[in-house]
C-alpha cells in the first residue's frame, strides 16, 4: 500500500488535533470539518479499504467507536451524527487508508448531506442475491 498523509499523522510526522490513541487507534479533528466536531477514526494498521482490514483493527475500531461518538455528543452538544467511511475513490474516498468520519448534523445546512437514490427490492432477485452472499461468507 502507498504512503497516505494519515500514516504520517501517525507517526508524528505531521501535526493533528488528537483526540483518542490507543495501540491499534488514532482519532483526530478532520481539517475541513464539514461540521463543528467532525473526528475522524482510523486504525493504526495501513489498510486502504475497510474489507482490507484485519479483524484485530476491525474490533478495535469497532470498541471505541461508540466510545469517541459519545465524546463528540457531549462536548459539541449535537445528539444526531453520522458515520461515514468511503472505500475508493468512485466513492468518495480521498485518502487511501480506512477511515471514519464522525459527523454531527446540528442542522439541515451543516453536517453531511447525503443523495439516497432508492428503489424497491425486487425479492426474486433478493433472495438470490442473498443466497450468493450467505456462499460468499461460508
Ligand atoms: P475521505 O473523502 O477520504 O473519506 O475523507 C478524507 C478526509 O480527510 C477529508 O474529510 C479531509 O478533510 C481529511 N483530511 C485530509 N487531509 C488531512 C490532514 O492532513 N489532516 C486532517 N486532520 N484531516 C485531513
Amino acid at each position: 500500500m502507498s504512503e497516505t498523509i494519515f500514516g504520517k499523522i501517525i507517526r508524528g510526522e505531521i501535526p493533528c488535533h488528537k483526540v483518542y490513541e490507543d495501540d491499534q487507534v488514532l482519532a483526530f479533528l478532520d481539517i475541513n470539518p464539514l461540521s463543528k466536531g467532525h473526528t475522524l477514526v482510523i486504525p493504526k494498521e495501513p489498510a486502504q479499504t475497510l474489507d482490507a482490514l484485519s479483524e484485530e483493527s476491525a474490533a478495535a475500531l469497532g470498541r471505541v467507536l461508540p466510545r469517541i461518538c459519545r465524546a463528540v455528543i457531549a462536548v459539541t452538544g449535537v445528539k444526531e451524527y453520522n458515520v461515514l467511511e468511503n472505500n475508493g475513490t468512485g466513492a468518495h474516498q480521498a485518502i487511501a487508508h480506512v477511515h471514519f468520519h464522525i459527523i454531527p448534523k446540528p442542522n439541515r445546512s451543516e453536517g453531511l448531506g447525503i443523495g439516497w437514490p432508492m428503489h424497491a427490492l425486487d425479492h426474486q432477485e433478493g433472495a438470490e442475491l442473498a443466497a450468493r452472499l450467505r456462499t460468499a461468507l461460508a
